[in-house]
């Protein structure tokens, strides 16, 4: 049986946006050769909770300063409940990280504050880490599938980007140029009179749809745009056709995700392409649409690539990558008064260290 002392803890916290997540993960600090190839010195990772608790409504969209006040009502628990999941005790945790950037500066604050009290309050040499969100969700990737370098589609609310490691860092090789594809998907699903998070209902109607309506589809180099396709969604909605029912609600989910789907897998493609990289990660709370996955697989399948797809608990904004995220980056531990919050950061102003 493996030593129990030589288990470490680190607990995550999530806050970028709509979800406040705490997770625990553990891990052994291991020779590189012995580590498994992927990452520098650490052995055994096991997620050993993964706890949230999402804001969300029945009606319209989020609004920071209420989305910062469901995070300061439920933060206690959700921390509580990921320790005891966890099988661990408070004093046993070893390093605390939380999602410094980027996100929405009301909430960040809230999860490096919850951060910065724990690390007080449970001891004066407690290891704190603030990580990159976006990078979260490509290492957790790594982590819990057989891909080792892949090109990331991080398809979140606010974000939509294609990421994939060159040269040290995680750069980003086309991104949209307005709105993420989940807001763009929940503003839709807003106008339809759905509530939020839109998205998952969007794909309940587009199951139902069997017409193609057509739509602008806006694909500049590697960049994407959504708002144009917003405006014409809205204006199919307000018109005779769409009241009328000659257009139906599942119609256009159905055209709408095969449109924006499509420029997503096109550009992921393109990136595939110009890397030379076999391998296609899907990341974000978009992510878990099975459509976009099938697509995604498709396309990868057709260039004799593989895609790789996670649990949707890890697609979704969520703590465990935060607490891996710590883990890798546990060498750039910093004080409770060092612990600030970056909202714009991006993921290539971070220097990656830890890969092999
Ligand atoms: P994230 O910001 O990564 O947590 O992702 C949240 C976004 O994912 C929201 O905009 C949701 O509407 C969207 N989302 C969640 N599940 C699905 C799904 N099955 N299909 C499409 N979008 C989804
Ligand atoms: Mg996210």
């Amino acid at each position: 049986m493996k030593n129990k002392k030589n288990k470490k803890y680190c607990l995550g916290i999530e806050s970028t946006a709509h979800t406040f997540g705490a997770a625990v993960v553990e891990f052994t600090e291991q020779p590189d050769e012995e580590s498994g190839g992927k990452y520098r010195g650490i052995g055994n990772a096991r997620i050993l909770s993964n706890v949230r608790d999402a804001f969300s409504t029945e009606e319209g969209g989020m609004i920071p300063a209420e989305v910062a006040d469901h995070h300061v009502r439920v933060c206690k628990d959700v921390v509580k409940r990921a320790v005891e999941e966890a099988g661990i005790k408070p004093e046993d945790i070893n390093l605390i990280s939380y999602s410094r950037a980027p996100g929405i500066g009301h909430t960040l604050r809230i999860g490096a504050m919850a951060a910065r009290s724990l690390a007080i309050a449970l001891k004066p040499e407690m290891g704190l880490v603030g990580v990159n969100h976006c990078i979260a969700h490509l290492e957790i990737g790594r982590l819990l599938t057989d891909s080792t370098d892949p090109v990331l589609l991080y398809a979140s609310g606010a974000n939509t980007q294609i990421i994939a490691y060159e040269g040290g860092k995680y750069r980003i090789f086309g991104e949209t140029l307005d709105i993420g594809i989940g807001n763009f998907l929940d503003q839709f699903a807003r106008e339809l009179g759905l509530g939020f998070p839109g998205g998952p209902k969007v794909a309940e109607l587009a199951e139902k749809g069997r017409r193609y309506i057509e739509l602008p589809y806006v694909v500049k180099g590697m960049d994407l745009s959504f708002g144009g396709i917003l405006t014409y969604v809205k204006k199919i909605i307000n018109s005779d056709d769409f009241r009328s029912g000659r257009i139906t609600k599942e119609d256009l989910c159905f055209s709408v995700q095969e449109t924006v789907f499509a420029m997503l897998t096109e550009v992921s493609e393109r990136a595939m392409a110009h890397c030379g990289k076999k391998e296609l990660l899907l990341g974000g709370g978009v992510a878990c649409n099975t459509r976009l996955q099938e697509m995604c697989k498709i396309m990868a399948e057709e260039r004799n690539a593989k895609a790789f797809f996670v649990p949707n608990q890890f697609n979704i904004d969520n703590a465990a990558m935060i607490a891996w995220q710590g883990v890798l980056q546990r060498e750039q531990t910093i004080s409770p008064e060092e612990a600030d919050i970056d909202p714009y950061e991006r993921t290539d102003d971070v220097k990656v260290f830890w890969r092999i």
